[in-house]
């Protein structure tokens, strides 16, 4: 490499040699070779900083504290236009010729508006819950409802007509779809294990199921995707199935596994040759119309017997409100929707920063238009691609969401420091990797139990916050978005998400 095509790093490792106690943690946990224990000088010595990603591996697993992570004291001129992140980029573009790749979810600063949006509560006339003595139903329930109730005798017997498959969920919360590949083996088992405990859903990603994983497929959405893999009839009678036709990460954009990442395990479950790349095409090919996503999902209520409910998933993007409309018609029983935020194992950069449309947008404008068709009540409104806290949750409740969907969250549960490297393989915290010795990284006893402890805080605190507003059930607050109020600066923005400005009253009569 020429001195000119090198590009300063980002980050600076340092070891305090008068705190090291040479044990050689920080040498073995670095999957990015930045340090090495120099046997001979008998001490861990820095030797690749350019490759510090800041993952924390090396910090969080040295037992006396010696090491910091801190950024390149080597700054950019400041510049308001030119900022680092376009600098860095066109100096990798020019070095390698290629597209780059990141993982995880967009990381550009535009603003989030989960922040613009607060909470109402109750004061004097409209009493509020307390949420720890009385009761606040948090259960849900994922599926399409009837238009009306009908009852009919059957046998003396007086039953309701066109129930169709629901999932009982035990929070307003799942983990959203991440295949085997993309995660390591232990990661996905310890999301398995947490979501069973919890009583909620897994997607299961594109790929199949590893049939070790078959005992946990009550609790897991069966992802078909444009490429099919691991798709079989048994794989299918999991709690619900889910067509992909598009991720919040990456609109438009298919998959694609290279054969190096193909190992015996991935093999198997995608139910293709070790060592052979499994491509996923962009678009699904056997549909181009509504009329073809009505085929499809008629052809998998049939394999399943009309057993579970079938959604689809789509990224959130301009039209999104009459997308999701042609798809309830066409017959699904729920959709998923993925704001521009979600997270992703690998897509080009330029798509994941710069596609798609936020979840808070997309989900009020869906559920206003729903509503205006008099069709919302039909389906489940499932929403993720962003969710960081209980209050995202309930905002996107309170914007029309029947459900949320989390998959960052759940990885940063179970120890992801969100350094964007999940394409290299090297994941040092063996979450993000295909790699099986790194994977092992992650215990799967100690994940579930955080991911479990994420999960029932939460839910803990959406009870805490519908008690606030008087509120007993999380079903009776889907689309309650005059609960809701506007702090943030474009008025425009309000309007879209129904939500009225800070100070504006209830509505006489409502
Ligand atoms: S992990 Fe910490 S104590 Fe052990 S060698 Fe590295 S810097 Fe020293
Ligand atoms: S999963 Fe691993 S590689 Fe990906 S962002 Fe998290 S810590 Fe980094």
């Amino acid at each position: 490499m020429q001195p000119r095509d090198k590009i300063i790093p980002r980050f600076r490792t340092g070891i305090d040699l008068d705190k090291c106690i040479k044990c050689g943690k920080c040498a073995i946990n670095c999957t990015y070779d930045v340090i090495e224990f120099e046997k001979e000088q008998n001490k861990p010595v820095v030797v690749n900083q350019a490759n510090c990603v800041a993952c924390q591996r090396c910090a969080v697993f040295c037992p006396s504290d010696a090491i910091y992570i801190e950024e390149y004291p080597v700054s950019y001129a400041p510049h308001a236009h030119w900022t680092p992140y376009y600098i860095r980029a066109i100096n990798e573009q020019a070095k390698s010729g290629g597209v780059l790749i990141a993982g995880m979810g967009n990381d550009r600063p535009y603003p989030t508006i989960f922040d613009y949006i607060v909470l109402d509560a109750c004061q004097v006339t409209n009493p509020s819950i307390d949420a720890l003595r009385e009761p606040i139903e948090t259960r849900t329930f994922l599926g399409r409802k009837p238009k009306n109730l009908n009852i009919m005798e059957v046998d003396g017997k007086f039953m309701l007509d066109d129930i169709y498959p629901n999932v009982m969920l035990s929070t307003p919360l799942i983990i959203g779809h991440m295949s085997l590949g993309s995660i390591s083996y232990n990661t996905y088992t310890s999301i398995l294990r947490a979501v069973r405990e919890v009583g909620t859903l897994f997607g299961t990603g594109e790929g199949g199921l590893h049939k070790d994983h078959c005992p946990y497929k009550g609790n897991t959405i069966s992802e078909v995707a444009s490429g099919r893999f691991g798709v079989s009839p048994d794989y299918l009678q999991g709690a619900a199935v889910e067509i992909k036709i598009g991720q919040g990460a990456k609109p438009g954009h298919g998959g694609q596994l290279p054969g190096e990442k193909v190992t015996q395990i991935i093999s198997e479950t995608r139910g293709i040759p070790l060592g052979t790349d499994a491509l996923s095409p962009n678009p699904q090919h056997d549909i181009y119309s509504i009329e073809d996503i009505k085929t499809l999902i008629a052809a998998l209520h049939e394999a399943t017997e009309y057993n579970v409910p079938i959604g689809v998933k789509v990224a959130a993007v301009n039209n999104i409100a009459p997308i999701a409309s042609g798809i309830v018609r066409a017959g699904a029983d729920f959709i998923t929707i993925d704001g521009f935020r979600g997270g992703t194992g690998a897509a080009p950069r330029v798509i994941r920063d710069n596609t798609g449309i936020p979840i808070e947008l997309a989900v009020s404008s869906v559920d206003q238009y729903l509503r205006d068709e008099g069709i919302r009540h039909e389906i489940t409104l499932i929403a993720g691609g962003s969710l960081r806290s209980a209050s995202d949750l309930i905002k996107i409740i309170a914007l029309g969401a029947d459900v949320g969907m989390i998959s960052s969250a759940a990885l940063i549960a179970i120890g992801c420091k969100m350094c964007q490297q999940c394409p290299t393989g090297k994941c040092s915290w063996g979450i993000a990797t295909g790699n099986p010795l790194l994977g092992e990284r992650v215990d799967i006893k100690w994940a579930s139990k955080r991911l479990v402890n994420l999960l029932h805080s939460w839910t803990a605190e959406v009870d805490e916050i519908l008690g606030t507003m008087g509120i007993d059930s999380v079903e009776s607050f889907v689309g309650n978005r005059d609960r809701l109020r506007y702090i943030g600066p474009n008025p425009q923005e309000a309007k879209i998400l129904g939500v009225k400005h800070a100070g504006s009253r209830f509505e006489v009569g409502r």
